[in-house]
């Protein structure tokens, strides 16, 4: 083999969103800080793999709720001084209009180089246009992803790179690939060969599998943003169809494309079988940086073999710090405490527990288990919001017991899967892609309790490092079915276990942390992206002439 042959491909990772810190917030939740972790196990293990992304300069939301329960948004301006001025400034057209991007680097987070699109400048008549994440109309949201794709590609070039490969996390960078096949055109390809040889470079990774999660553009509203590039209808409505569905776009201009589960795996394979022309689906599931969200301590006791629950109590007392701090009331460190964080998305069901009162009320009557909420809703989100208020509700109805907290963020998040005993998960199957809060927690020697949905159905294994309830059951009163195993559970497996077997739940404890280490870390995750992915993709054989 040549030395080219062997060369380790350099990647760039596109994604809307990274959460690298809690001080940095340009994600919203769950594919922003899959992005981050990734961009911090590269750096660890000396992955040549940048980032591409936008700097929302007033991140997502900042989400409280009045008095009445109902949550409202505030978008602070951040202070962002950290990130080095690369110098480069690029140019995109939208609605006709030139736009300047400026670009920013972050690489303050041991994190690889992070490469960020910014067009809030003086000479751009819509400077708007980067500061929020997620907000905006729709055609706000094609300009938003003019900037990370084409104006991403441009960014790339201007900086000098040499990348190999090019990685879509999520649909919202594939016009990244409309750049590509515009260059290729350029150079004096066909269509055609310029799509296949662009194909060559495109690893892709899809997500949600709620169809409404998947999103898709009117051509007429594509071509007047400017998201053609170049291309002609024929040639779009090739590669995304009409409308022009973006995971569609995804599949098409990638040679292979993986699912972040393996249930998501098949789900994904399912839900995309029509879609003529469609790359290979695997399965690659998410893992989360270990250096991020595991206290050092938990690893250092479990390899010294002392009290696994000495320094799992610290960071409950930690947890219950904030919830007094936060909310005035006092939790017992004594008492059992179930944690659940989610988007506050129907399918995940955040008030599930609630829903069977008989079985709940004895439970906090007898002081048996505490609860804690966390989550947001999107801004444009009425339904979701109303979710919010009702676990607000809630938690003014059983004060001191079950609490809500506000601005689910990496802090919060961290906190929450440090400091809770059990991390709850209940996602009506199969809607979960993967889930990673529950890695976290798992790592923290916090035991999940959850439906087989996401990367539980690999993590679960039953009474020895967590629970699993509902037994996969899909179809009719799936709620029911559900609502009722989680109590079963509760009752006759966590609750004694936890009362009246410390060695036991010790036990568990460790085989959480342990498990949780070795099979859902990002470290895991990046190595298998270059196994499974970038290296089947880049090798030799696998380049068209
Ligand atoms: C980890 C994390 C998520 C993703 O967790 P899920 O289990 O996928 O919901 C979302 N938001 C924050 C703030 C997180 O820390």
């Amino acid at each position: 083999m040549s030395k080219q042959a062997k060369k380790v491909p350099s990647v760039a990772y596109f994604c809307m969103e990274f959460g690298l810190d809690p001080s940095f917030p340009i994600y919203s939740g769950g594919l922003g800080i899959l992005a981050g972790d990734y961009l911090k196990a590269a750096y660890d293990d000396g992955y040549p793999i940048v980032g591409v992304g936008i700097l929302w300069r007033k991140g997502y939301t900042s989400q409280y709720v009045d008095d009445s329960g109902y949550p409202y948004d505030l978008s602070p301006e951040y202070n962002f001084d950290f990130l080095k001025d690369t110098g480069v400034k690029v140019e995109v057209s939208i609605k006709n209009n030139p736009v300047t991007l400026k670009v920013w680097l972050a690489e303050h987070f041991n994190n690889a180089p992070l490469y960020l699109l910014d067009a809030d400048l003086p000479e751009n008549k819509e400077p708007w246009l980067t500061h929020s994440l997620y907000r905006g109309n729709h055609d706000d949201r094609i300009a938003q992803e003019i900037i990370l794709g084409i104006g991403g590609i441009r960014a790339l070039r201007a900086l000098g790179l040499d990348i190999d490969l090019y990685h879509f996390n999520e649909g919202h960078a594939v016009l990244a690939g409309i750049e590509l096949i515009r260059e290729k055109m350029m150079a004096g390809l066909q269509f055609e060969q310029a799509l296949q040889a662009t194909r060559r470079e495109i690893v892709f990774t899809t997500h949600t599998p709620v169809p409404a999660g998947n999103e898709s553009h009117h051509h007429g509203a594509l071509s007047y943003v400017g998201a053609y590039n170049g291309l002609t209808y024929e040639q779009m409505n090739r590669i995304g169809g009409d409308p022009f569905n973006m995971t569609v776009a995804g599949l098409r201009l990638s040679t292979l494309t993986n699912a972040v589960s393996q249930l998501h795996g098949e789900t994904a394979q399912q839900m995309w079988q029509h879609v003529t022309d469609c790359s290979p689906i695997i399965a690659i599931t998410n893992g989360v940086h270990q250096g991020t969200w595991q206290d050092p301590k938990m690893q250092e006791a479990l390899l010294s073999g002392t009290s696994l629950f000495a320094p799992h109590q610290e960071n409950k007392q930690r947890l219950l710090a904030e919830i007094q701090f936060k909310t005035g009331h006092v939790l017992d460190p004594e008492t059992l405490l179930i944690g659940f964080a989610r988007r506050a998305a129907t399918y995940k069901r955040g008030d599930l527990i609630f829903r069977d009162r008989a079985e709940l009320l004895p439970l906090l009557q007898n002081r048996q288990v505490q609860l804690v909420f966390s989550g947001k809703a999107h801004p444009q989100d009425h339904e979701g919001k109303q979710l919010v208020a009702n676990l607000v509700a809630l938690a003014k109805e059983f004060p001191g017991q079950v609490i809500f907290l506000e601005n689910y963020d990496m802090t919060l998040g961290k906190l929450l899967t440090r400091g809770c005993d059990v991390w709850l998960n209940n996602p009506r199957r199969p809607m979960e892609a993967s889930g990673t809060s529950g890695m976290k927690a798992a790592m923290n020697g916090v035991l999940n309790f959850s439906t087989l949905d996401g990367w539980w159905v690999e993590g679960c294994q039953h009474g020895v490092n967590g629970w699993q309830f509902g037994d996969a059951y899909i179809g009719d009163g799936q709620d029911e079915h559900d609502l009722n195993a989680l109590y079963r559970t509760l009752k006759e497996q966590i609750i004694p276990t936890y009362y009246q077997d410390r060695p036991k739940w010790e036990s568990m404890m460790k085989a959480s942390i342990q498990s949780g280490t070795t099979d859902f870390s990002a470290r895991r995750m990046v190595r298998e992206y270059y196994n499974r992915m970038y290296q089947v993709v880049a090798a030799p054989q696998a380049k068209i002439s």
